[in-house]
């Protein structure tokens, strides 16, 4: 079901997550680990820059591909406008 999601313009829309990943660029080596696991099409790795960007309109936070990079350089933030709080 969560491939299905890939099709979707913004699959954000459709999961309720309290959580995001984001990238320290800087600890990135650019494998493709996080592309490949991602089932939302939300990671992507730029093969000219060697670096993951991460779709936000896309991550619906599922972790998936926290446990697969091996450099630690993604990890999960707490989506605070889930709870109607900006900060
Ligand atoms: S947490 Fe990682 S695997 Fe899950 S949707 Fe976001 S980028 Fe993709
Ligand atoms: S798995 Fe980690 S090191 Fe590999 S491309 Fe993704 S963020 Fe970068």
């Amino acid at each position: 079901m969560i491939g299905m999601q890939k099709n979707l313009p913004k699959p954000v829309d459709f999961w309720a997550s309290n959580f995001y990943a984001v990238v320290d660029t800087d600890a990135c080596d650019g494998c493709g680990n996080c592309e490949k696991r991602c089932q939302v099409g939300a990671a992507s790795v730029s093969a000219k820059k060697k670096q993951s960007s991460l779709d936000l309109n896309r991550c619906i936070g599922c972790g998936v591909c926290v446990p697969t990079c091996p450099t630690k350089a993604v990890s999960l933030q707490k989506n605070y406008r889930s709870y109607g709080r900006d900060e």
